[in-house]
């Protein structure tokens, strides 16, 4: 779990102190920082000091062992070692920052990792301030990467944030549809844990809180206010804590498929398949439809139109390589239950 959690509006302002202690000889803090905020107000209030320098983390895709590797190594060269990693912006950077605060104290590539329990080294120290609400990335003990061979996280128990900071203020200019998809992000966590042959009642505990605040965000009220983002910035930390200790289901496993083959992002992927599931959720799905509906959220279609055979098999093989999720989902017999032909069929209507 994660060490520290500060919450609060305005608390990025407590950065500088809470760095204070973890500044060690001359090494340098690192922050790595989403490529949306260069220019941006939130840049120039980062607590720079000596020599920490500001990375701007480019997540036009989605993160990479080859990119995490990159910048790992660009740290190390220039300054050996540092006193910790600080990723500040959305799930991707989150995972970025986690990812490369391990490899700074492991060796090889980040692709060795990619798994459960590989990570022999804790990281250098790392926070994670997130600028968007939903993945639970910022308590999870995973890192989503894509590798040269499997989307695969680095789950450790090295891999939480030592400290995270949430302060909801910095989700307020997200646009809302990104808000939307990643907002769902958290939503289906909840369906897919509290649904799950997994649960357990600290998932439960943790799943039933998130669903009612993002119900509250979602389906009660209409339009958005600084309420809706202290809301959905508790719901992304009570769901990450759901699933924590359950698993995702039906809509992760199909949507990996998805997002291997066709890079599509996780949280509009996620949507895009929940669309479609009234067979595994159907009270979940027709709430999902009537939240896209009343915030006026298009959901793409037909983005399977015009694949190929070959293609549909690579999507089925990563979608059915995620055992855990489709168990969670369907219990120790769903090998029966969700026959490649079912996913194939699946697969045709998104
Ligand atoms: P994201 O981090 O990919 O960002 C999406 C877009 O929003 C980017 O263009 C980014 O620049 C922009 N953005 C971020 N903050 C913004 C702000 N405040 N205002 C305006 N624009 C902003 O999106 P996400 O949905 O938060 O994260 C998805 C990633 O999280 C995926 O890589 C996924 O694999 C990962 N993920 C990880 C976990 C985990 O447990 N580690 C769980 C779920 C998802
Ligand atoms: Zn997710």
């Amino acid at each position: 779990m994660v060490g520290y959690v500060v919450y609060g509006r305005g608390s990025f302002n407590q950065l500088d102190e809470i760095l204070a202690p973890q500044r060690k000889a001359n090494n340098p803090v690192i922050f790595l920082v989403d490529h949306f905020f260069e220019n941006k107000p939130l840049a120039s209030r980062i607590p720079l000091r000596g020599n920490d320098k500001i990375i701007f983390a480019d997540v036009t895709y989605e993160p990479k062992t080859t990119y995490v590797d990159s910048l790992a190594q660009q740290l190390k060269e220039e300054f050996g070692t540092v006193s910790g990693i600080i990723g500040i912006g959305g799930g991707s950077t989150m995972d970025l920052a986690k990812a490369v605060a391990l490899m700074m104290n492991n060796p090889g590539s980040s692709a060795d990792y990619q798994g459960w329990d590989l990570v022999k080294k804790p990281g250098v120290y790392k926070a994670g301030i997130p600028t968007l609400s939903g993945t639970g990335a910022e308590v999870s003990r995973t890192t989503v990467l894509t590798g040269p061979t499997k989307k695969l996280g680095m789950n450790s128990d090295f891999t939480p944030f030592d400290q995270i900071v949430l302060d909801p203020e910095l989700t307020a200019d997200a646009p809302a549809n990104q808000r939307f998809y990643t907002g769902m992000d958290c939503y289906i966590h909840c369906i897919e844990s509290l649904e799950g042959t997994y649960l357990n009642e600290f998932s439960k505990s943790y799943g039933e809180k998130a669903l009612q605040l993002c119900r509250e965000v979602y389906v009660n009220k209409t339009g958005w206010d600084a309420d809706s983002d202290d809301k959905l910035m508790m719901a992304s930390y009570a769901g990450g804590m759901s699933i924590a200790y359950s698993q995702v289901g039906v809509a992760h496993a199909v949507s990996y498929g998805l997002s291997y083959l066709l890079g599509t992002k996780h949280g509009i992927g996620n949507c895009i398949v929940m669309n479609h599931l009234e067979e595994y959720y159907p009270s979940g799905v027709k709430e999902f439809k009537y939240m896209v509906e009343k915030n006026n959220i298009e959901i793409p279609t037909g983005i399977c139109k015009g694949l190929s055979d070959e293609d549909f098999d690579k999507m089925i093989n990563v979608s059915l390589g995620m055992k855990p999720l489709w168990e969670n989902a369907l219990g120790k017999d769903w090998e029966k239950i969700i026959t490649r032909e079912k996913l194939r069929n699946l697969y045709d209507k998104l």
